[in-house]
């Protein structure tokens, strides 16, 4: 029987040409660090901002946009994500440095940064090694570890605005707060500047050393995992609460609370996204039960459940 998902007319067809690459029905899981979660209606790769910027503005009224990342902090539902899933590319993943500053696409990844950083021994974004993330999620997320956040050593950033014109925001359009920044969600950070000071390259590459031997000892780094699942209450770690609550090692079907760090949950090989956010929200239920505390979700969920309308099937979306 025909159903309303085999007649939907198709996207790829209703897009403005680019210099870049279309991908329909492009698999997510796999750009995603919890390898879970449906297709991309589209996936767009720019070929370079001005391509980005041709496609913001000449796309289809109603056409909804999705940017990601290295998916380090994003769980994919099931029924995919309707719409155009962004992507930057090659093209973004440049890094130069100058004096005591570092320019950056926001393709790239935080540890090339912290890497091109110590090569030209400006120390104090180590911390970017820890992030398994690029910068344009990092300036996203104010993502930081150990003591340090992409608000305290940033200078500037460029992004598109809905619309496609690039915008140049300083620290105070950024709005930074913990693991937020006020910018429209629908803008996209293009590039960055960040500083650091002059420091000595052997010290800077020992911490690089340290941080990554830290990682390995406190974090599943090696599990398909989203980072920290809930951001840390005001004055209390989230780890702590879900500790105290009972629920390290708790399991939803494939999903399972990490025992090594119970803010981290893990995609034990058959979760599935349904999975890993009825675990989440089971949390959720059991800190508030044995606290009184209302953690919220630091993990971005995108998409749409599989029974969703919406939801992207191989059948209809093409
Ligand atoms: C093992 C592990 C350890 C982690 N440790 C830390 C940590 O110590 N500190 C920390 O802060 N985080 C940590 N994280 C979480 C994650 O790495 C960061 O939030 C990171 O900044 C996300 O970057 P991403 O490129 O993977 O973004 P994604 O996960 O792909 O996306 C995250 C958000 O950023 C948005 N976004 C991505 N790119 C852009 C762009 N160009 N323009 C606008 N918006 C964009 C997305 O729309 C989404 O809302 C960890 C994750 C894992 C898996």
């Amino acid at each position: 029987m025909m159903t309303a998902r085999l007649i939907r007319p198709s996207l790829l067809d209703r897009l403005p040409p680019v210099r870049g690459r279309y991908e329909p029905m492009a698999d997510l899981g796999k750009l995603s660090w919890f390898r879970v979660g449906g297709p991309a209606e589209v996936l767009f790769t720019p070929a370079d901002a001005e391509d980005l910027s041709a496609f913001l503005k000449s796309r289809p009224d109603g056409v909804p946009t999705t940017i990601i990342g290295l998916g380090s902090n994003i769980l994919v539902r099931d029924g995919g994500v309707p719409g155009v899933v962004i992507r930057l590319g090659k093209a973004f993943s440049t890094v130069t440095t100058a004096g005591q500053s570092v320019r950056c696409g926001a393709g790239i990844a935080d540890a090339s940064v912290a890497i091109a950083a110590r090569d030209a021994a400006i120390a104090g974004l180590e911390f970017l090694t820890g992030i398994p993330g690029t910068i344009g999620g990092a300036l996203r997320m104010n993502a930081g570890a150990y003591g340090h956040e992409i608000k305290d050593v940033f200078i500037s950033a460029t992004a598109l605005d809905t619309s496609g014109n690039v915008r140049v925001l300083a620290a105070k359009d950024m709005d930074f707060s913990y693991r937020r920044t006020g910018v429209d969600d629908g803008w996209v950070f293009i590039g960055a500047e960040l500083k650091g000071e002059l420091g000595d390259r052997e010290t800077i590459t020992s911490r690089i050393r340290e941080i990554r031997n830290e990682r390995e000892e406190s974090q599943p780094t090696q599990a398909r995992t989203g980072g920290s699942t809930f951001a840390n209450p005001t004055g209390q770690k989230a780890w702590a609460l879900i500790d105290d609550a009972g629920c390290r090692g708790l399991t939803f079907g494939g999903a399972r609370v990490s025992e090594k760090h119970t803010n981290f949950l893990l995609n034990t090989g058959t979760a599935t996204a349904t999975d890993l956010e009825n675990l989440g929200e089971d949390v959720r239920r059991r800190v508030l039960d044995n606290s009184g505390v209302n953690l919220h979700w630091e993990i971005k969920r995108i998409g749409v459940a599989a029974s969703d309308p919406a939801a992207i099937t191989g059948s209809g979306a093409l």
